[in-house]
């Protein structure tokens, strides 16, 4: 494989998409070597086809706003690769939201996936609306809306989509109640569902329970737990909530949350009533964590900086992609920090990653720390199509048993001479071998 001629092509034909070239890199760097080894891939144009969607649908999403005024957003699904299952993956509503971001996401998820073992193909979507200081009434006009097209390109079989930012369950609620009307099926389309009506027990707490977990086994290789130790995350939504129950279960204290407006320290540590509130933050649909410390006075709030300035044994970036730069990562080495855990979608610039490696910081990329939540969709798409509930210690279980064998993937094909593990190389190396080879037994398609 010829990995520059590869990037510059995928520059010329998607020129000013930093983030998704930036994600495409990431992945060929680390699996050169594999490719170099395996010549079969190579003749039949695995990573050209790889790095492609089989498709990109865009639409326009217009919808009346609370005043009567209409509003105009673009929707978009990204089909990114289905040779191990129908594409799946979340739905993204943030202003932020263009095709680079999509891109980038769709390609994560096809070797996130393929590390949880599950039959699922790699997908993603969203939209530039903004559901912050929007009614719940606004939220449905716009879910509505956006279904309306989404729905002609997805199927339980097809394209089986969920949260990711600015989506969670109310979301998921309402895009669900058009699909159903719509394509009058009731097969559960959507993963991250109400319990009352096809949603999977701890799917809402997956993506940080399954992160904690991941991170737990990281920790092991060192002879350490979370037990006594400070951690620093970002953000204040869902996995970020679900990280702060976990790590609390686990004896660990959380130092800090964050959100766009800045981030709360908190020496005293983030646990019970504190918990509870930031879903209370969350539901407000506010995009700002400054009412935290109104509300606690052991909380500081920093306006307009990063967590990763506190001193910290484990830094889990939770909020949004490279929310974690090159300086940030000096601070974090400076302060003597034993692992990070990315929980976001590529939370860390590739200078971050890059000194992590130097330094040999053990560091846990998004694409298997974070796999928790879309595996926990996998569980939940197998207990609609058994039409059966599975209890909360089964799921936990299942989730359990996938994060531990995502990160025995890690060691085997990530182990360097010297013994440290390069969990990058590990998890995109054994996601990668897996869906090369599907696409070999599949044809050129
Ligand atoms: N958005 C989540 C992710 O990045 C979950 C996707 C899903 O459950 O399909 O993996």
């Amino acid at each position: 494989m010829n990995l520059n001629n590869i990037m510059n092509d995928l520059e010329k034909k998607h020129p000013g998409e930093v983030e998704f070239l930036q994600a495409v890199r990431e992945v060929l760097e680390s699996i050169e070597e594999v490719v170099n080894e395996n010549p079969q891939f190579d003749s039949a144009k695995v990573i050209e086809r790889l790095v492609e969607p089989d498709r990109v649908i865009m639409f326009k999403v217009p919808w009346i706003d609370d005043n009567g005024d209409v509003q105009v957003n673009l929707g978009y699904r990204v089909q990114f690769n289905n040779a191990l299952g129908p594409y799946k993956g979340g739905l993204r509503f943030h202003p932020s939201v263009n095709l680079s971001i999509l891109k980038f996401l769709g390609f994560e998820q096809i070797f996130k996936n393929a590390l949880t073992t599950l039959p699922m193909g790699g997908g993603k979507g969203g939209s530039d609306f903004n559901p912050k200081g929007k009614s719940d009434n606004e939220i449905m006009r716009f879910c509505q809306a956006f279904m309306l097209e989404l729905w002609k390109v997805i199927g339980p079989e097809t394209d089986v989509p969920a949260g990711d930012v600015g989506v969670g369950g109310k979301e998921i609620g309402y895009l669900y109640g058009m699909y159903k009307k719509l394509a009058r099926e009731n097969s559960g389309v959507l993963t991250g569902k109400g319990l009352g009506w096809g949603g999977s027990l701890i799917r809402p707490e997956a993506t940080g329970f399954g992160g904690v977990y991941f991170t737990k086994e990281m920790l092991a290789m060192q002879n350490e737990t979370f037990e006594g130790k400070t951690v620093a995350i970002s953000g204040f939504g869902n996995v970020a909530w679900g990280v702060a129950l976990k790590v609390t279960e686990l004896g660990g204290k959380i130092i800090t949350i964050s959100g766009p407006d800045g981030y709360i320290y908190d020496e005293e540590g983030i646990a019970g009533e504190k918990i509870d509130y930031l879903l209370e933050l969350r539901a407000s649909n506010q995009d700002i964590v400054a009412p935290f410390a109104d509300e606690f006075p052991s909380a500081k709030f920093i306006p307009g900086k990063r967590p990763w300035e506190v001193k910290c044994d484990i830094a889990m970036p939770c909020a949004i992609q490279n929310e974690l730069n090159g300086d940030d990562a000096k601070l974090l080495v400076e302060n003597g920090v034993l692992a990070v855990a990315e929980v976001s979608n590529m939370g860390c610039t590739p200078e971050a990653v890059t000194l992590f490696h130097e330094k040999k910081i053990p560091f846990g990329p998004g694409k298997a720390v974070n796999a928790g939540g879309v595996a926990v969709s996998g569980l939940e798409m197998t207990q609609n199509a058994m039409k059966l509930a599975w209890t909360r210690e089964e799921v936990d279980a299942k989730l359990h048993h996938i994060m531990s064998s995502i990160h025995t993937a890690c060691i085997t094909h990530g182990t360097e001479d010297d013994g440290y593990i390069n969990y990058v190389k590990g998890a995109n190396i054994a996601g990668f071998l897996k869906v090369a080879n599907a696409m070999m037994d599949q044809g050129v398609i």
